[in-house]
């Protein structure tokens, strides 16, 4: 057997990366179908652990996408024109105001080192999307956390007190990930009020198509001061695989700004083109977001009958506080099938994306047992 030396030389060599990638815990993401094949020993999973929308795209997407697919040589359109110009129709706003990027966690690493310089402020309210403070720390912020009250809502009022401090820049998600807690227009109208115009506020905006509750560019344009409002097409338009997110921004300018270090080609023309025939098929989206929704309520019905404390999820997922703790609890789901999110959530919190009716039978079939502490 080969023995491997567990102190190499090299680590008399001193790493060459920056002190502050040390401080960073790489994003921890959902289980894949592959890992829980090898871990259950089966294969017919329900995947409910990344909020994906299992309901699936647009039916037009895969014929867009192959006939995207008749040129793979050509590089894809580096502005996504015709995607910004559809966006920008859809959403009634400048298309140079938009910025198109694989995913909008990709727009919240442009965004993060576009603005932030070594030492500058992020206020944000965790328990929230860890992609904040992995860009935020890479980007040398100091991270300022302000956190959820004991049901989650953001604390608006201690939030205030942070923001009117005058933080480099502000991170408002909603729904939130993972609690699925919403925002009201009148909370973000309250924080922009006392917030100076010094500040950059980025509104996550990911699971916006399941509660569009309240005109967010309005709100903002009131403010007055630089923001980008986050979008994708990885939740209800269901195209995750395929990276596609968006911004609209305050002004053309900083749209321009995020330009200079985007990577030029950084989606794909099948992408664009996916995301394209996707934002064509309103009446697609709008009908798998109002299933997804009654089916929440199902699962919210069926939470509540076994008496197990939940969040007022806005979005396609529930995040509910297991007994038998998170990992227990997704190990027993596991073996029957079920891929879901443990959190580290103190109280042990667990997020279960609302799947297709079937998905949804049989997780409510398999809850008591996998709760029971
Ligand atoms: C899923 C998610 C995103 C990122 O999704 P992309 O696939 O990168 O577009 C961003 N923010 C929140 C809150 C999310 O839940």
């Amino acid at each position: 057997m080969l023995v491997v030396d567990q102190k190499p030389l090299a680590s008399a060599v001193p790493s060459p990366v920056r002190a502050a990638l040390e401080t960073v815990q790489p994003y921890k993401s959902g289980m894949t179908l592959a890992e829980a094949g090898r871990r259950a020993g089966r294969s017919d999973f329900s995947k409910l652990a990344s909020n994906e929308n299992l309901l699936g795209p647009s039916p037009k997407v895969a014929e867009a996408v192959m006939a995207a697919m008749a040129h793979p040589e050509i590089y894809p359109d580096p502005y996504s024109e015709t995607l910004r110009n559809a966006l920008a129709t859809s959403l009634a706003v400048d298309p140079a105001r938009i910025v198109v990027s694989p995913g909008s966690e990709g727009l919240i690493d442009y965004l993060f080192r576009a603005v932030i310089a070594p030492g500058e402020t992020i206020l944000l309210s965790t328990p929230t999307f860890p992609a904040y403070e992995i860009f935020g720390r890479c980007a040398e912020a100091t991270i300022i956390d302000v956190p959820r009250l004991a049901n989650f809502d953001l604390d608006v009022e201690a939030f205030k007190v942070e923001a009117a401090k005058g933080p480099k820049l502000l991170v408002l998600c909603t729904p939130n990930n993972p609690t699925g807690n919403a925002l009201t227009g009148v909370d973000i109208g309250e924080i922009l009020a006392v917030t100076p115009r010094s500040t950059v506020v980025f509104v996550d905006e990911a699971y916006r198509e399941y509660h569009e509750a309240f005109n967010t560019f309005a709100l903002l344009e009131a403010w007055g001061g630089p923001w980008v409002s986050a979008r994708t097409f990885s939740k209800a338009y269901g195209l995750a695989g395929l990276r596609v997110g968006y911004g609209v921004a305050s002004s053309a300018e900083l749209v321009g700004y995020l330009d200079r270090l985007r990577p030029p080609f950084n989606v794909t023309a099948a992408s664009q083109a996916a995301a394209l025939a996707a934002l064509a098929d309103v009446e697609h989206l709008e009908r798998t977001v109002a299933l997804t929704i009654a089916e929440r309520g199902r699962v919210e019905t069926a939470l509540a009958a076994l008496g197990i404390e939940h969040t007022r999820s806005h979005a396609n997922f529930v995040f509910l506080k297991t007994p038998a703790g998170p990992e227990a609890t997704s190990e027993r789901l596991l073996q029957e099938g079920l891929i879901i999110r443990p959190t580290p959530v103190a109280g042990g919190w667990v997020r279960i994306t609302i799947g297709r009716p079937a998905d949804n039978d049989r997780l409510i079939a398999a809850l008591p047992a996998a709760l029971a502490h």
